[in-house]
Order: structure tokens, then C-alpha cells, then sequence
């Protein structure tokens, strides 16, 4: 039997792709081995974002052709589609697959193994209207799925690449999304991550006639479905509706990812992002006055071009009286291509690093405060991974909760009390 190893980065779109893709290898009578293990293909699904990112996807390319020099290594995802060239060319590589046309691949790696000839698949995604419906063979055994329902985007934030790699608004349809959800459900998964490039667009392109909370409502319908959770959603996305199925459904996963991505107006208008820090601070404290022990976490980049020290400090302030559960920061990097990549007034690398130490300082501190919040309380955990003499799992806002094994089982809803701090979570024991 042919041995595929896959390596993923980036998002958990990125994520749930790899998933789609294991499945299609094995329904060709493909083992799924670990990547740093010698195979007979190597999948490499990489992420642009960043330029870090863009590397990682470089290093990996190079150590699976390490690894075994006769393999057929196939590179994949953004940094595919935004530049086939440059990776066509970095030595070792055959098969380059954009973020479209993955249903193919299988087809285009035996193709390159067989021809010993390159396959370079990139198109044009711009061309894209339809979102590309590939069936999820569910791998068993574990707790959480992710259900890809959104691709693209159109915001055209001026630091991002991703409009450029991902393509025009598609939604997945409702009757699609409704299979997809059951059939997780059946094979076994408890709880479901809906994930998107732009995930509040959903609908957008069906007219408006549907949007994302019918998508909630549509996987809600799964009655044996025990969590749903969201990814990452645009903070003027989110709808009062939303937060009324939040109320009401118990299921809804009580965290929201709103990515703030700055603290001060201007950067925010430079990035064209479509708010003031005063209305995200407004949404915020609403969500928080129906929903207080919601998890609100976010994104934050540092050092974008323009950014003064004035303005970096009132990002501080900002996320500093903020209350949310994490952040992610990021310093700001600069893509060729991207508005923003030609804006005057660049950061030093120098002072980028020293706003981003700074800033994850705080952040450390804001997950800290989260946390403590906590301990004490009784909370249902969904039990995921054990881990030698350890269990882990994530509480409905997004808090990690760690336990004995023998305490609980893999797949379990349990009730724990929230005994101490540990590792980036929380220990704690079974509840009475
Ligand atoms: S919303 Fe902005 S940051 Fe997010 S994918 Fe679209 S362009 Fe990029």
C-alpha cells in the first residue's frame, strides 16, 4: 500500500482541507503515515499569510524531499495559488495545486509519478463562483470536526493576501451543509467548528436570502450534535440573532473570535477595516451584558505602516480595558502585493518586534486574568485527547481543562471543577 504523509499550516480552513484530501488518499488505498516518516507522497498544504508562513512552507518542502529523494511532493494552499512559480521552482517539488481543484489530486499526483514530468494546476481563482463541495471521509476516533461552509473573501483589508489566494465569496448550500453535519455526527463527532475564509459573508452570494445564522440553525437541527462552535467572524458581522441562539441553545459554543487587528482609528482606517475601536468596544460590552461568561478572543497587529508609538500606545490602553479571554498578535508583514506593501512610513523589523514583545506581554496578562476568573466554578468539559496520564478538553468558552485519564473518557461531556492553573489551562476534578 503507497504511503501519503501530510503537513499543514495556517488556518483551520487549512486544516479542515488536509482532512478532506486524507480522506481522498485513502479512499485510493492510501496509508496516511506521520510527515517525518519516508513515504511514497508528501502533501504539503501551506499558508501566505505571512512571511514566516511562506517559509515554514519552503523548510518543509525541502525536508520531505530529504526524506525520501523518489517521493512525489505535492505543495498546496495559498502560497500555492499566490505564487506557482516560486514553488514550482524550489527543487524537489511535483505537483502544485492551488486552493481549488483539490478533489483532483490523487489524480495529479499518480499523473506526475507516472510522466516523471511536473504538474503545475494553478488557475486563475478569481474566476471562482461556486464553492467547491468536496465530501469529508470522516476520520473516526476523535472528538471535534471542523465543516467548511465559506470560501473566499472580498473585504480587501490592505495588509491581507488572502482575497488574492482564496477568490470571490462562495457558500457552501444549506442541504449540503445539513448531510455534511449528519454524517460528522454519525461517524461519531461531538461537536462541530464551522470555519470560512469569511465566514459572516456566508450567504452573501445566494443574493442574501440566507445567512450565517441559518447555517447555525441548520447544524443546530442535528439533534444528537453536542457542540457547535464558530471560527473566526468579523465583529460587524455579528448579528443580535446570533447571540439569541447563543441564549438559547446551550450547544452554541459561548466564544467568539473578532478579530480587532488594531487599537487605534486611524491604523484601523488604513487597514480598511470597517470600524472605529469605539463601536467594536460597544459590540463587545453588549455581547458581554447578555452573555458574561462568553470568551471573546482576537486578533491584533502590531506595527503596520503608519503606526507611530502614539498610536501603538492606544493600542495598548484599548486591549488593556478590554476584557478578552486571548489574543493572538502578530507582527505586521509586509506582502508583496497587498496595498498596504507600498504604504509609506514601514516599521523597522527593530520596533515590530519590540510592539509585538510588548503586546503579547499584555496578552499573557489578559488570558491570566481569564483564567483565574474561573477557577472555582463548576463548567462542562468536553473531553478530546489523552495524553499519557492526562486528558484534555475545551469548556463551551473556550477554556482548556486538563484531568487524570482515568477520571474521564475521550468523547465525554463531563462537569469539572476548575481547581488551579496549569499549562495554558486549567486542572481540574470531577464534579460531584
Ligand atoms: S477579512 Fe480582511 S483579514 Fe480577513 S481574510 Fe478578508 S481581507 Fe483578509
Amino acid at each position: 500500500m503507497p504511503r501519503v504523509a501530510f503537513t499543514t499550516l495556517g488556518c483551520k480552513v487549512n486544516q479542515f482541507e488536509t482532512e478532506i484530501m486524507e480522506g481522498l488518499f485513502k479512499q485510493r488505498h492510501y496509508e496516511v503515515g506521520p510527515f517525518d516518516q519516508p513515504a511514497d507522497v508528501y502533501v504539503i498544504n501551506t499558508c501566505s499569510v505571512t512571511h514566516l508562513g511562506e517559509r515554514k512552507s519552503r523548510q518543509l518542502i525541502r525536508r520531505a524531499a530529504r526524506l525520501n529523494a523518489d517521493a512525489v511532493i505535492a505543495v498546496t494552499g495559498c502560497y500555492a495559488q499566490v505564487s506557482p512559480e516560486q514553488v514550482e521552482n524550489i527543487p524537489g517539488v511535483n505537483v502544485i495545486v492551488g486552493t481549488k481543484d483539490r478533489d483532483k489530486i490523487v489524480d495529479l499526483v499518480e499523473q506526475a509519478a507516472f510522466s516523471h514530468k511536473k504538474v503545475n494546476a494553478v488557475t486563475d481563482i478569481m474566476k471562482m463562483q461556486e464553492f467547491e463541495d468536496i465530501p469529508l471521509f470522516a476520520a473516526p476516533g476523535r472528538t471535534r470536526a471542523f465543516l467548511k461552509i465559506q470560501e473566499g473573501c472580498t473585504n480587501y483589508c490592505t495588509y491581507c493576501i488572502i482575497p488574492y489566494a482564496r477568490g470571490p465569496l462562495r457558500s457552501r448550500p444549506l442541504g449540503s451543509i445539513a448531510g455534511e453535519a449528519r454524517k460528522l455526527v454519525k461517524a461519531g463527532f461531538k461537536e462541530i467548528v464551522l470555519t470560512g475564509i469569511h465566514l459572516g459573508a456566508y450567504g452573501r452570494d445566494f443574493s442574501g436570502s440566507v445567512n450565517l445564522v441559518d447555517a447555525v440553525k441548520t447544524v443546530l437541527a442535528v439533534k444528537e450534535l453536542q457542540r457547535l462552535r464558530l471560527g473566526s467572524l468579523e465583529s460587524v458581522e455579528v448579528a443580535d440573532e446570533l447571540i439569541d441562539l447563543m441564549q438559547q441553545d446551550g450547544r452554541l459554543c459561548r466564544h467568539l473570535h473578532l478579530p480587532l487587528q488594531a487599537g487605534d482609528n486611524q491604523v484601523l482606517a488604513a487597514m480598511n477595516r470597517h470600524y472605529t475601536v469605539a463601536e467594536f468596544e460597544a459590540l463587545m460590552e453588549a455581547i458581554m451584558n447578555r452573555i458574561p461568561d462568553i470568551a471573546i478572543s482576537t486578533d491584533i497587529i502590531v506595527g503596520f505602516p503608519g503606526e507611530t508609538e502614539k498610536m501603538f500606545a492606544n493600542g495598548l490602553q484599548v486591549i488593556d480595558r478590554l476584557p478578552f479571554s486571548r489574543i493572538h498578535v502578530f507582527p505586521y508583514s509586509r506582502r508583496s502585493g497587498t496595498p498596504a506593501a507600498a504604504f509609506a512610513g514601514q516599521v523597522s523589523e527593530e520596533q515590530k518586534k519590540q510592539r509585538a514583545a510588548a503586546m503579547s506581554k499584555l496578552a499573557e496578562k489578559k488570558s491570566l486574568q481569564y483564567k483565574q476568573a474561573y477557577l472555582g466554578r463548576t463548567m462542562e468539559v468536553l473531553f478530546e485527547s489523552a495524553d499519557g496520564a492526562a486528558i484534555d478538553g475545551l469548556t463551551v468558552n473556550y477554556l482548556r481543562v486538563y484531568t487524570s485519564a482515568a477520571a474521564v473518557g475521550e468523547g465525554k461531556l463531563q462537569p469539572m471543577r476548575l481547581d488551579r492553573l496549569y499549562l495554558d489551562g486549567i486542572w481540574g476534578t470531577v464534579a460531584d
